[in-house]
């Protein structure tokens, strides 16, 4: 029976899950602290990524190896701030033991893989029908490489997207060259994968979204969610001045929903991994199409604004500002793989993406609250996994066998001690 559900949060996920569930008849409220599309969510600043090849883990044997390099590299891809230690040791700790041997990396990679498969079709497809098809692009992706040495190096990540059915050719000389022609002539090897995609304003995106959900119906209420209290079958949402009543209720509130989880008697040990981008102020047309170097650990994609390259890895207490010294690195990183950048004028940005310790997200249904759902948890894949996650939300919700096993999200999961 179609009800009226709140969801928690206006980023990517919150947005999606709100046009489908409003597709499927629901009456929808979505609280949101800023208006959708706002900097200071993770949607606004990513890379853009739809990328099938992202179901490799952040997590991977052996790892923690390279961990001591990467921390005393100065233009390293990772920084853990000492003040934050203690609170994400635990994170930390079943973070490495997620992806740790070569057989629990691949049932993450699986596990990834329905989010990734055909994520640019499905943007691409629910762009169109909000009016905005130019928002994203079907191009395809490259990962280059200095030597075929280097490409040879990551033979784990490739054959982890080989089992996943990822399509790639490689591409040398004129075809690498013609590919993207910003590219630095020092990378001679790229991986094109010909089915992946990339958002060209990501903030604009979820703004040009929300728009559409408004006219279907679906309201926005400017709030931060306050008390939560279940009456009569119902939850009653305290959002500002006003209190929201409704049927169900979806946490989709980014890196803030661990805390949401607990009002709700329900334990997802989030962690902000908090990344940075730069843009160039104005674009580059020649550019080509978006590139990961395997080296640099940044993603650079042509944006509507700018060229845009997103990376680090920032593990820092709330409060802490973003880091100046991060976005430089990014910055140097840009120059490297794209020589003609030079000293252009960027603006940058720094966002906290919301991790859980196993590289999964949390998607279905509270343990303790009845009627409640999560929609979290996505890390480094918000927004490339965010129709299908609004897909599986909805069947959940319908009381639908959803068409895939979900039982790797369950957002109960994080009762064992090591996921
Ligand atoms: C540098 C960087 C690069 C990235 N690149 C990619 C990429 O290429 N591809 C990809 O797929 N992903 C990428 N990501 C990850 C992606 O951006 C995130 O996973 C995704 O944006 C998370 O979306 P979300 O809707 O869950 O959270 P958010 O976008 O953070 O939205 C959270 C929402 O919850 C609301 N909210 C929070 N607390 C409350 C509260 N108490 N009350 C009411 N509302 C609240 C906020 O207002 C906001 O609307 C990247 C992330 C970063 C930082």
């Amino acid at each position: 029976m179609p009800g009226h559900i709140a969801i928690i949060g206006a980023g990517i996920v919150g947005i999606t899950t709100a046009i489908e569930l409003r597709a499927r008849g629901h009456d929808v409220t979505v609280i949101g602290r800023d208006a959708p599309g706002s900097r200071r969510d993770a949607s606004f600043g990513n890379a853009g990524w739809l990328s099938p090849g992202s179901v490799v883990p952040m997590s991977t044997p052996g790892m923690w190896r390279k961990v001591p390099q990467y921390l005393l590299d100065p233009r390293g891809p990772l920084t853990i701030r000492p003040s934050v230690l203690p609170a994400i040791a635990p994170w930390l700790l079943r973070f490495t033991f997620a992806g740790a041997t070569e057989r629990r990396a691949r049932r993450i990679a699986a596990a990834l893989s329905p989010f990734l498969r055909d994520a640019a079709a499905r943007h691409a497809t629910l762009a169109a029908r909000i009016g905005a098809p130019e928002l994203i692009v079907q191009d395809g992706l490259l990962i280059p490489y200095r030597d075929r040495a280097a490409y040879e190096a990551d033979a784990f990540a490739w054959s982890l997207r080989r089992e996943n059915g990822v399509n790639w050719t490689l591409l040398e000389g004129e075809a690498l060259r013609s590919a993207s022609p910003g590219l630095s002539t020092d990378y001679t090897l790229g991986a094109f994968l010909p089915d992946g995609g990339h958002c060209a304003n990501p903030g604009g995106y979820v703004a040009a979204l929300a728009a559409h959900a408004t006219r279907q119906g679906v309201v926005f209420h400017a709030a931060t969610l306050g008390r939560v209290r279940a009456r009569a079958g119902m939850w009653i949402l305290d959002c500002g001045a006003r209190q929201i009543a409704c049927d169900q209720v979806v946490v989709a509130a980014g890196l803030n929903s661990g805390r949401l989880a607990r009002r709700f008697g329900d334990r997802i040990p989030l962690v902000a991994e908090r990344g940075y981008h730069v843009q160039t102020t104005t674009p580059m047309p020649t550019f080509g199409v978006p590139v990961m170097p395997g080296d640099l650990k940044i993603g650079v994609t042509p944006m509507q604004g700018g060229l845009r390259a997103a990376g680090q890895v920032e593990f820092a207490p709330r409060w802490r500002r973003p880091s100046r010294a991060r976005a430089e690195i990014v910055r140097a990183c840009l120059k490297i793989a794209v020589p003609d950048v030079g000293d252009a004028s960027v603006t940058s940005w720094m966002g906290s993406r919301p991790s859980t310790p196993d590289c999964l997200p949390a998607i279905g249904p509270s343990r303790r609250a009845p009627g409640v759902f999560y929609a979290t948890g996505h890390g480094h894949l918000g927004l490339v996994s965010a129709p299908l996650t609004a897909e599986l939300i909805a069947d959940m919700i319908d009381g639908r066998p959803p068409g895939i096993d979900v039982q790797p999200y369950d957002p109960g999961r994080f009762k064992r001690l090591l996921v």
